[in-house]
């Protein structure tokens, strides 16, 4: 019931015009975003990276509206890129395929992220294309497919969500030619005849799917993390759940998968002692680090998935 009305929040134009308004409201979604400005972005990787932990850069941004905007879009991703080789972290681009146009065209969508991708091979980095909403997993999917074909390359990754019934199929298909996936649990509001309703089953399925990846990475080498951290590797298991995070590294120990082809992330500003502790025990850590103006419908689902987020909220208020 909370999860819902904080995701019917974070789609509601009306709560969006009155929360980014607050000032306060800006303070505590500081703790998931890492600025407004890229340099913010940058410095917060730079803070990472000194403690040995690699970062996937996101400009916020989703469900474009218009194809200028599209554009401008893309090229702030290539700027971001261009960016990070300049400044020499180790980072790579999540990207939303509705924020480059996939809600208006999806052949202008494909062009923008192939540009995108280009931008990438050229400065030897990668792109991980985060997963929306169900009614875009379909098209996602077949877009991610077919920039594989078209770059054959290991440059571009993409994401599966615990929570929808699909998943292990998707899984199978990605696994034939050694796609590099983020599993998470799923962040939307999705009907029961798609996703698994019920959070005990989104974890189970999670374990299933970890599993499979893990087994799929085996096979296919073990193929590690890049040297510079850009490129991940097959799994990149994408939760703060201790549960989830055993699971995997205990299957992967059984199976004799190495630390090195084993990558965790998490969000910025949620658990930095067990990025840390993953990181020590040689894990691959990454974190997803956020920056932007657009930050309402990122922080509100921040918000959905923890009911005490709302009180450091409103303790923020009471701060005025
Ligand atoms: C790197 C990364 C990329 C992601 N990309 C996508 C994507 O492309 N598409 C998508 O649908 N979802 C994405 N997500 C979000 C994901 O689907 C979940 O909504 C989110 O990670 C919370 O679930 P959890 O796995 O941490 O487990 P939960 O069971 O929700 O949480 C486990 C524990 O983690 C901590 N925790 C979790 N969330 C928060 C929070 N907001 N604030 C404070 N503590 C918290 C708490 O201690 C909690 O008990 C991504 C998540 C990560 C980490």
């Amino acid at each position: 019931m909370y999860r819902s009305f904080m995701i019917y929040l974070s789609e509601a134009g009306w709560a969006r015009g009155m929360v980014t308004n607050w000032n306060f409201a800006w303070r505590t979604a500081k703790r998931f975003v890492a600025g407004e400005k890229l340099e913010d972005a940058i410095q917060a990787i730079k803070d990472l990276n000194d403690k040995g932990i690699n970062a996937t850069l996101d400009h916020l941004g989703e469900n474009t509206t218009s194809p200028a905007k599209a554009q401008k879009a893309t090229d702030t991703a290539i700027e971001i890129l261009e960016a990070i080789d300049h400044a020499g972290v180790s980072s790579n681009l999540s990207v939303k395929l509705t924020q480059i146009g996939l809600a208006l065209d999806e052949e202008l969508c494909a062009q923008n992220l192939h540009k995108i991708v280009e931008t990438a091979m050229k400065h030897g980095t990668f792109v991980r294309i985060d997963m929306e909403d169900s009614p875009w997993v379909e098209t996602t999917l077949n877009l991610y497919r077919r920039m594989r074909a078209d770059c054959s390359c290991e440059n571009l990754g993409v994401v599966i969500q615990a929570y929808m019934y699909r998943s292990a199929n998707d899984i199978t298909h990605l696994m034939q030619d050694q796609s590099r996936v983020r599993l998470c649990k799923g962040a939307y509001k999705e009907p029961a005849h798609v996703a698994f309703p019920k959070k005990k089953d989104v974890d189970t399925n999670f374990d299933q799917l970890t599993k499979q990846l893990v087994d799929a990475s085996f096979a296919s080498g073990s193929p590690h993390i890049s040297s510079d951290g850009k490129i991940p590797p097959i799994p990149a298991i994408a939760t703060h759940d201790d549960q989830r995070i055993l699971f995997a590294k205990n299957y992967a120990k059984k199976i004799g998968l190495p630390e090195k082809a084993l990558e965790f992330q998490m969000l910025h500003g949620i658990r930095r002692d067990l990025q840390e502790q993953l990181s020590s025990e040689g894990y691959p850590v990454r974190v997803y680090v956020p920056y932007g103006t657009e930050w309402y419908p990122y922080f509100t689902r921040r918000l959905a998935e923890r009911p005490a987020n709302v009180w450091f909220f409103i303790s923020n208020f009471f701060r005025r």
